[in-house]
This record gives structure tokens, C-alpha cells and sequence, in this order.
């Protein structure tokens, strides 16, 4: 098999020589004084300034974790509370984890 190795430049506003290499990282970004990590985005970091560049995706995906924390407080009747809880122990998941797969499976 043939590989690809295309070299881009580096998009710097300052005068840099380096090339772009494609990166799987976990994002970290400041939300309210709490640290929110955004997990395997793709960035394009310059392998000598090491200016990080992000794919439209990328920025997508951040913006996705800055409007929507994955935090939710929400009311539901007890019995459905305890048939939950009793299905996450089934499962061996923690109940926040049924709730996300349930919410997951539902959505799809
Ligand atoms: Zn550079």
C-alpha cells in the first residue's frame, strides 16, 4: 500500500517554517471555573511553533460541549427511580450509565 505524506505548512500568523501534523487529543476547555474535557477531537498542531489548528469538526464539537454540559437534574416518579436502579444493577452499570444508554438507545 501506498502512503500518503503530504506536508501542509504550518497557518501561522507568524513567520514559521513547521508543517502540520494530525492529532487525536482530548480538549480541555474552561466552562464557568470548571474544567470540561472534550474527548478525542482531531487538531492539526505545527511541529515547531505548536500552534494547534481545529478542523471545522473539531470546533463543532467544542462549541457542542460549551452549550450542552451533559449535566442534568431532573424529576421522575419513584417507582420509575427504583425500576431504573434495579435495571443499572442488572446490568452492572451505574445508574447515570442506564440512563445515558436507555437515552442513547431511544434517541438513535
Ligand atoms: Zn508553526
Amino acid at each position: 500500500m501506498k502512503k500518503i505524506t503530504k506536508k501542509i505548512s504550518c497557518l501561522s500568523d507568524k513567520q514559521c517554517d513547521g508543517h502540520l501534523i494530525l492529532k487525536h487529543i482530548d480538549h480541555t476547555i474552561k466552562l464557568k471555573g470548571r474544567t470540561v474535557i472534550v474527548p478525542d477531537i482531531e487538531v492539526w498542531e505545527c511541529d515547531k511553533c505548536g500552534e494547534c489548528f481545529y478542523p471545522y469538526e473539531a470546533s463543532k464539537k467544542i462549541d457542542l460541549y460549551k452549550e450542552y454540559s451533559g449535566r442534568l437534574m431532573l424529576r421522575i416518579e419513584p417507582e420509575i427511580h427504583w425500576k431504573l436502579t434495579r435495571i443499572a444493577k442488572k446490568h452492572h452499570r451505574s445508574l447515570n450509565q442506564e440512563v445515558n444508554h436507555l437515552l442513547e438507545n431511544t434517541l438513535k
